[in-house]
């Protein structure tokens, strides 16, 4: 499933959807069903509205800057898979996959603790990306014997025949 994650030291947001043409009310703690914000939670995020073809459209907060992707036009933008935002402090990343891939690699732009070894990845240093929780993990912490995220289960596909029959299982979905 695609989505924009936003991972902090304690908890994982991920950005709003917004349903195809459907008017919604954008408040914090509203009851509306796509605000997914705590109370206290900042509710300046980027929101992904779906569009034909399995690709996003996405609303800005005034603030917000593309690190990777299409710069924005208007406050809107298309997104692709590992493109990087940021709002304020937090840094979104969006994903189009619902595995880990080794391969996929990314400068960590904060201090983060790395799940598997339990030791700091430090900023500026390359790391893989759990797209699932938005855990980081040291590049050589993905041993052929790790199958999963150990936060969130997440898969990890060591070879492209096991990323493709993770996308078949996962309803054939990018
Ligand atoms: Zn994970
Ligand atoms: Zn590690």
């Amino acid at each position: 499933m695609a989505r924009l994650i936003f991972a902090a030291e304690d908890h994982v947001l991920e950005s709003i959807g917004l349903p195809v043409l459907d008017p919604v009310a954008l408040l914090p703690n509203g009851k509306s069903p796509v605000i997914k914000f705590a109370d206290g939670e900042d509710p300046r995020a980027p929101i992904l509205v779906p569009r034909p073809a399995d690709t996003h459209l996405l609303l800005a907060p005034p603030d917000m800057e593309v690190l990777v992707g299409c710069p924005l036009i208007a406050g809107t933008s298309i997104l692709e898979d590992h493109d990087q935002l940021r709002v304020g402090s937090r840094l979104f990343r969006y994903t189009t996959c619902d595995w880990i891939d080794p391969q996929r690699r990314e400068r960590f732009d904060r201090e983060a603790l790395c799940p598997v070894d339990m030791l700091a990845i430090s900023p500026g240093e390359e790391a893989v990306f759990c797209p699932r929780c938005g855990y980081g993990m040291h590049v050589g912490c993905i041993t052929p014997d790790l199958e999963e995220c150990l936060i969130c289960g997440c898969p990890v596909a060591h070879s492209e025949e096991r990323a493709m029959e993770l996308t078949t299982t996962n309803g054939g979905l990018k």
